[in-house]
């Protein structure tokens, strides 16, 4: 399989209880490479642009709001197949329906605070990626 890269955010949840070790841990464990990592305090505009593809669903008000609320952690992460396998480290959208040893079930509140983001496809990777970061912010 290819090596591929992939953007992550370690949610609010995540920096408020001082896991975005415990979390990386995981990442690193799971052999993606952290290849970009900076914490940053999310604007209003940046979340409704990140999640604009949510825009209109019923949860969107609380989405842009928690995601703005408090630092995250944007990251690249690079590995074989790292789309799919992050999602695999990440677990279900929903903590209830995460498979154990999964982040979101080991770490988790509730399917609004689900501690981390990954990209779902290459083309939604690439936008991802440089919505935050410049290419000679990632060094491979
Ligand atoms: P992400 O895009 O953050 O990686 P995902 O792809 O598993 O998560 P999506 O369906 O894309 O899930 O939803 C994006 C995010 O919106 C979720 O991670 C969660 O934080 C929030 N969200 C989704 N469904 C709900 C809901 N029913 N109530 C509150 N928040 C929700
Ligand atoms: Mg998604």
């Amino acid at each position: 399989m290819a090596i591929e890269r992939t953007f992550s955010i370690l949610k609010p949840d995540v920096t408020a209880r001082n896991l975005t070790g415990a979390v990386n841990a995981r990442i690193e464990a799971a052999g993606l490479r952290i290849v970009a990592q900076r914490r940053v305090r999310m604007t209003r505009a940046q979340a409704e642009t990140f999640y604009a593809v949510h825009k209109g669903r019923g949860f969107f008000e609380e989405l842009v709001a928690m995601m703005s609320s408090a630092p995250v952690v944007v990251q690249v992460l690079e590995g074989e197949g790292a789309i799919a396998k992050y999602r695999e480290v990440m677990g279900a959208t929903d903590p209830a329906k995460a498979a154990p040893g999964t982040i979101r079930k080991d770490f988790a509140r509730s399917v609004g605070e689900n501690s981390v983001h990954g990209s779902d496809a290459p083309g939604t990777a690439a936008i991802e990626v440089a919505q935050f970061f410049a290419g000679n912010d990632i060094v491979g």
